[in-house]
């Protein structure tokens, strides 16, 4: 048994080496097989393909909760009221700005606007949001207008097809939507946990829309709930199988991967967090698989220091956030020592270079 392990793992590193791809069953015969060591050092393979050794960028950035209102009642979330709920909130334009003036002024540049499935406001108060962030800031901030999922909520409660209500953000100014929404890519996981949250086919076909629309976007995951080591191939194929579509078409593609960790707590489901060890052994799993996604990001809002380790686990880029009630209320800890977090990617051997997105290098 020791010598077919042995044999197994040579084989793969030869086939990464060689520049081929991982299959399935490889994927998981590494899960359960490979050591941490030889996981991190597979991912730099493939990191290898796109990066130099100690190239990482990222990103200071904040998520602005513009509410928090949701119907989609996913048990895993700590952050949605309900419509009646004494505690929803709707935030106007002036405390946005505000929340915009706070970042640009200690050098951030870039937002990611999460709210909820709020059936109250339509695609008039998005659009009048963006262009109003457009006309203030012109192109000196860049951000990501919503997640997949909200914006195809928004397109069905306003009874416009996909494309009909891209082009109206397109034309106020929005450039980016976030992948977000995706968490795992498995319609069975989705069923246990957030029927209303859409299939993976309408998920899909939307990011599709949107990139056809000539906006960005990005893949992502959440792991850590109780999906199957089955449900997280599943998410990987998935994805996969979607670039693979989109590149060999001449189209353009997912910009980046991010995956995440749940938080367990304030929520219905409750639960363990996974630990840090098995976060970065998925990573790597994330970055070995997906071959033809350039930039893999790792997660500092849920993993704080351990996320810069993820550097090392086949990561290449990574967000210093400054924000996010969904994570914050689930038990995220935000560290807003910009310098620390750099300092950490310093130690794991990286030298750190804030990314532009969208603005001038
Ligand atoms: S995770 Fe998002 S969609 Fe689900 S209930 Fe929370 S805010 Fe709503």
């Amino acid at each position: 048994m020791a010598i077919q392990t042995e044999q197994t793992s040579k084989e793969i590193r030869q086939q990464l080496e060689d520049g081929k791809r991982l299959e399935r069953a490889q994927a998981e015969w590494l899960w359960h097989n490979a050591s941490d060591q030889e996981l991190s050092e597979l991912s730099k393979i493939v990191r290898g393909r796109f990066f130099k050794a100690d190239e990482a960028t990222y990103l200071l950035m904040r998520i602005i909760n513009y509410t928090n209102v949701c119907v989609a009642k996913c048990d895993y979330c700590s952050f949605y009221r309900l419509p009646k709920d004494k505690d929803g909130y709707v935030r106007d334009k002036e405390y946005i700005f505000s929340k915009i003036d706070e970042l640009v002024a200690v050098g951030g540049n870039f937002f990611g606007f999460n709210g909820g499935f709020n059936p109250k406001l339509r695609i008039d108060y998005y659009v009048d949001l963006f262009s109003s962030i457009r006309k203030r800031y012109g192109d000196t901030i860049e951000f990501y207008a919503l997640t997949v999922v909200e914006f195809l909520y928004i397109a069905r409660l306003c009874q416009l097809s996909n494309q009909e209500a891209l082009k109206m953000l397109k034309e106020a100014g929005v450039n980016w939507i976030t992948g977000g929404g995706a968490e795992i890519l498995a319609d069975s996981f989705r069923l246990r946990h957030s029927p209303l949250k859409y299939t993976v086919k309408e998920y899909m076909d939307t990011q599709a829309d949107i990139l056809d629309a000539g906006l960005k976007t990005t893949g992502t995951m959440v792991i850590g709930f109780d999906e199957t080591l089955q449900e997280r191939l599943d998410h990987l194929d998935t994805v996969r199988k979607f670039q693979d579509e989109r590149l060999q078409a001449g189209k353009e593609g997912l910009f980046s991967f991010l995956c995440w960790t749940y938080k367990p707590y304030n929520n219905e489901l409750g639960g363990e967090e996974i630990s840090s060890r098995e976060y970065l052994r998925h990573l790597a799993l994330c970055r070995i698989y997906l071959d033809n996604i350039k930039f893999m990001r790792t997660s500092v809002l849920t993993q704080n220091q351990a996320a810069l380790n993820g550097l090392n686990y086949g990561a290449n880029d990574f967000d210093i956030p400054w924000e996010d009630e969904v994570t914050q209320l689930a038990g995220a800890v935000i560290e807003k020592d910009v310098e620390r977090v750099l300092d950490y990617a310093r130690q794991a051997g990286f030298n750190p270079r804030l990314r532009a997105v969208n603005l001038p290098q």
